[in-house]
C-alpha cells in the first residue's frame, strides 16, 4: 500500500470513536485476550518447504486491522533464517518473531524490507531487541532516504490512529544497502535480491528462493487489493515486463492471496496498470485538468479491484503528475484505416 497515511476525518473518525467505546466497554477477560494477542505467533502457511507466508487482510492499514495487512513472510537455511518484512506495527513484528520461533530454533540473520511502506517495515523493530547477534537489517538503497522522508508521517500515524507512541529511533533503518542485486546465503540456500528502479516506489526490492523457485515479488505484484501507485506508472510496468521473467513457480504478491506462476495475476495488474497509462495519456492530450481527469476516469472493466474506492483516483492522480511532463507525448491518434500498409501509431 502507498506511504501517505490518511488524515482522520468524517466517518473514518467516528469509527476511530466507535472503536475506542467498543474497547472501554470490553470486558476485563476479553481486554486481556486481546493483550495476550500481541504475542501470539502469526499464522503462517508453509508454502514451499523451509518457505513460511503469513498472508495479510486484504484492508488498508487501519487500527482496525492491527495493521495486519502485507504478506509476511521467513526462509529457513541451514544456519539461519531471512525474514521477508515484518508487518504494519511492533505488534505485528512480535507475533511474527513468534512465528518463526514456533517453526525453527535456527535464529534469524536477516531480515529484508522490500520497501518503506508502513505495513512493510513497522515490525522491524521487534526483530531488533534481544537477539544475539542482531540480525542485519536489508533494503534497496533507496530505502533509507524514502523512510527518512516519511518518518514523522508515520509515527505520528501510528499515534494518532493505533494509539501507538514509538520514537524516531524505533524506525529500523538498513544496514546492508542493496543497490541492484544481492544474495544472502542461510546455509544451503541463498537468496537473490534485486533492487528495482523507480515503479510502485523508488525502494523496491524482491526476492527469489532458486531452490524452490518462489519469488517475493513485493508490492510489485498486487493481487485482488488494487494496486497502489507510489513510484512511476511506466517504471512499474517496465518492472513487471523483467519480473515476468524469472522462473518462478510460486509467486508471492506484497497483498493477497498466492497462486502458482502468478501469470494470471500479473495479467489482472498489467491490464489495469496499462488501462491507467491509456486513460491518463488521453486526457492530457486532450487538455482535461486533473480534477476532470479524476472525474473522467473510472476503474477499467475485468477483474474486480478490493480497496478501488480507496486507491483508483489516488492512482488517477500520481500517474496524472508522472504523464503530465511526458517527453515526445504522442500525438493523437487518428482512427487506424483498414488495409495493408495501415499506420498503427500505437504506444506501448
Ligand atoms: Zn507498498
Amino acid at each position: 500500500m502507498p506511504g501517505r497515511p490518511r488524515k482522520p476525518q468524517g466517518a473514518w473518525r467516528a469509527r476511530l470513536l466507535a472503536g475506542a467505546l467498543a474497547a472501554m466497554l470490553m470486558a476485563p477477560a476479553a481486554a486481556a485476550v486481546a493483550a495476550g494477542a500481541a504475542t501470539a505467533a502469526l499464522a503462517v502457511t508453509e508454502v514451499r518447504p523451509g518457505v513460511f507466508v503469513h498472508f495479510g487482510m486484504l484492508q488498508d492499514w487501519a487500527p482496525e486491522n492491527g495493521g495486519d495487512v502485507a504478506n509476511l513472510a521467513f526462509v529457513t537455511g541451514s544456519r539461519c533464517v531471512a525474514v521477508i518484512d515484518t508487518g504494519g506495527t511492533p505488534a505485528v513484528g512480535e507475533a511474527l518473531r513468534a512465528a518463526v520461533a514456533r517453526a525453527t530454533p535456527l535464529p534469524v540473520c536477516y531480515v529484508i524490507n522490500t520497501h518503506a511502506h508502513p505495513d512493510h517495515l513497522l515490525g522491524n523493530v521487534a526483530f531488533r531487541s534481544g537477539a544475539e547477534p542482531p540480525p542485519r537489517f536489508v533494503a534497496s538503497a533507496r530505502l533509507a532516504p524514502a523512510l527518512a522522508a516519511r518518518a514523522t508521517s508515520y509515527l505520528n500515524a501510528l499515534a494518532r490512529d493505533f494509539g501507538l507512541r514509538l520514537e524516531a529511533r524505533d524506525l529500523v533503518y538498513p544496514d546492508i544497502a542493496v543497490e541492484r542485486t544481492a544474495q544472502l546465503d542461510l546455509g544451503g540456500r541463498v537468496l537473490d535480491l534485486r533492487a528495482w528502479p523507480t515503479a510502485h516506489t523508488d525502494n523496491d526490492l524482491t526476492v527469489y528462493d532458486p531452490q524452490t523457485r518462489t519469488l517475493f515479488a513485493s508490492d510489485l505484484l498486487f493481487v485482488r487489493h488494487m494496486p497502489a501507485l507510489d513510484g512511476s506508472l511506466r517504471g512499474w510496468l517496465a518492472a513487471m515486463a523483467e519480473l515476468r521473467q524469472v522462473p518462478a513457480s510460486l509467486v508471492v504478491p506484497g497483498h493477497g492471496p498466492a497462486d502458482g506462476d502468478g501469470r494470471a495475476a500479473f495479467d489482472a495488474q498489467f491490464a489495469y496498470l496499462d488501462s491507467l497509462l491509456r486513460a491518463v495519456r488521453t486526457a492530457l492530450r486532450e487538455g482535461l485538468s486533473l480534477p476532470q481527469a479524476v472525474e473522467r476516469i473510472g476503474v477499467p472493466g475485468g477483474a474486480p479491484w478490493l480497496l478501488a474506492d480507496r486507491f483508483h483516483r489516488r492512482n488517477v492522480t500520481a500517474a496524472y503528475a508522472e504523464l503530465e511532463w511526458e517527453d515526445n507525448a504522442p500525438a493523437p491518434s487518428p482512427p487506424a484505416p483498414a488495409g495493408p500498409g495501415a499506420a498503427t501509431g500505437a504506444r506501448p
